[in-house]
Formats: C-alpha cells, structure tokens, sequence
C-alpha cells in the first residue's frame, strides 16, 4: 500500500547517521547519532543520542566515567545488553540491566558518574546501551533534581496489530498504556521491536517532532526511505502518521522518539545545556563552587 499520497503523512526530512565512534570514559565506546548543535530545534524536545555497542573482556577494572557534572536537562540510559552502574549527588543511584532504563533529571544541577556495572565487568561480555539527552522547559530547568530507576518489569509491553511486534512504553502512552517514566513535557520514548517483513503505522500530534533510531537490522518508512542500523529517520514536524516495515530478516530494534516541540532557545557548552550564555557562566561557576554537589 502506498501512503505517501495521503495528505496526513509524515515525511522523512532526512536520515541522521554519524560513522566516527568516540569512547566516553573508558565504558562506552559510541556514535552521536544526533545532537542539537547540529539539528537545533529541529529535534527538539530531544537534544543527543549517544548509541554504544561492543564487546569487552573480563575485567577487575572499573569501566566507565567518572565525576562530571549535568545541568538543565535529562539523561536517560537505556540499557539492551550489559549493565550500568550509576551514582549522583542528589542521592540517586543504582545499577541497570537489559531491559532497565535509568531516567534522570539534572534539573538545577548533578553530579554524577556512570561506569560498567561490577558483576558485568567481572564476566565481560556483549554491551548495547542508548543514551539520550531531553530538554527541560526554562520554566524546570532550576527545579530539584530527580532519579527515576525504570526496571524492565515495570514498563508496559504491548502488542503491535497483526502480530507486527512489541511497544515497551518507558514514557508517554501507546494505544492506552501509560509508560512510568514521569517527564516535564509531553513526549514519547517506547522500545519498539518489530518482527522481519512486518509493518507498523504509528499516529502521532500534529507539529510532533519524531526521530527514529534503528538498532539492528533495516527498516523502510512510508515504504520509501531506507533507514539503517544505527542511523535514525528524522522526521518533518508536520503530518500524523507514518508506516515503519522491516525489511530485514532480524527484527529490529526501534527506540520511538516523539514529543512537542519546545521552540525555546538553547544554549549549551559541554554537560550544560540552558537557554543563555549568561546560564552557562552561571551554571559553571556554580559547579565550580560546588553548589552541584559531590559524590
Ligand atoms: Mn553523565
């Protein structure tokens, strides 16, 4: 069926990809599949999406990153194979495995480090994890700091029509089921799993912004755009629905990213991410002194 007559389709306005990998610490060797100093408002109220896979050997060594700061917005892990261990000073920690999402909001400001959880590192082993970065609107960006520990059994799986697959609501809703993620504006964030040679329509709101990360395998969207593993299909904001197939022989990891747009400004400079440069000053002069806490 084609769909990309009807005047309601979402287009794809472009696919993200990036091939150069870079290590964060010693843990996470990833790609930057998009960032907002590249795409702006245009992934808004996403702002980064470090993707991460490999291979690592047993180790007694802690791997990872340790003591940095955040302020302004929230990191949220996601963790397919592996684990993660993290620790902030607002009092937040815990480790994570497959399935687990760590879901925290820097807000006024955290300090924290992110390493290989020990019982990982001890047997080593396959390691997927997604990091993504979300805004906070400038009305929250102060607001309390905040962990949300996510596990596996507490988000809501459910079936795609015609046996195409799973939805995994970490936050938003899909189809009723309200993900546990607690957010600060209105977004989606679902693992999605669809099965080789099946096919999902997905609704959205008008003017929603939606990008696609594909993990694994190869998908075609309104049976025109070929997206790859480890790119993801950014789409135009305007539009409600959109048909993702596989087109693969494996199924496909998914991570569905949509929300409204925030449309404020923003200004960023390495782990801070406000709306002014005079923010930024603020929010580095105030973890040098130590008003982001320590560990
Ligand atoms: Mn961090």
């Amino acid at each position: 069926m084609d769909t990309t007559t009807n005047t309601a389709t979402k287009k794809v306005s472009g696919i993200l990809r990036n091939n150069r990998m870079h290590w964060v610490g010693d843990g996470f060797p990833v790609r930057t599949l998009f960032a907002y100093n590249a795409q702006g408002n245009d992934i808004s109220p996403f702002l980064m999406l470090d993707y991460g896979k490999g291979e690592f050997p047993p180790t007694e060594e802690r791997r990872g990153v340790g003591e940095h700061p955040h302020r302004g917005f929230e990191t949220v892990t996601i963790v397919y194979e592996g684990s993660v261990e993290h620790r902030d000073s607002g009092g937040g920690g815990g480790a994570i495995t497959r399935g687990d999402v760590q879901w925290m909001t820097a807000a006024s400001g955290v300090v924290h480090e992110e390493f290989h959880g020990r019982e990982f590192a001890k047997s080593g082993g396959a390691f997927e994890m997604a990091q993504l970065w979300v805004n906070l609107p400038a009305k929250d960006k102060m607001t309390t700091p905040r962990y949300q520990e996510v596990l596996d059994k507490e988000i809501p799986k459910v079936a795609l029509p015609d046996d195409a697959g799973t939805v995994r609501v970490i936050a938003g809703s899909y189809a009723g089921n309200q993900g546990p993620a607690k957010t600060y504006s209105r977004l989606n964030v679902w693992d999605v799993r669809l099965q080789p040679g099946r096919a999902a329509e997905f609704a959205v709101n008008e003017g929603d912004t939606v990008i696609l990360p594909i993990f694994g395998g190869t998908v075609r969207v309104n049976g025109t755009e070929t997206v790859e593993a480890a790119e993801a299909a950014l789409f135009e904001q305007s539009g409600t629905s959109f048909r993702v197939e596989n087109t693969g022989t494996d199924e496909v990891k998914v991570l569905f990213l949509s929300g409204e747009p925030l449309n404020e400004p923003i200004a960023g400079y390495g782990p801070f991410v406000m709306n002014t440069q005079d923010e930024i000053y603020q929010a580095m002069k105030d973890y040098q002194s130590g008003k982001m806490g320590h560990l």
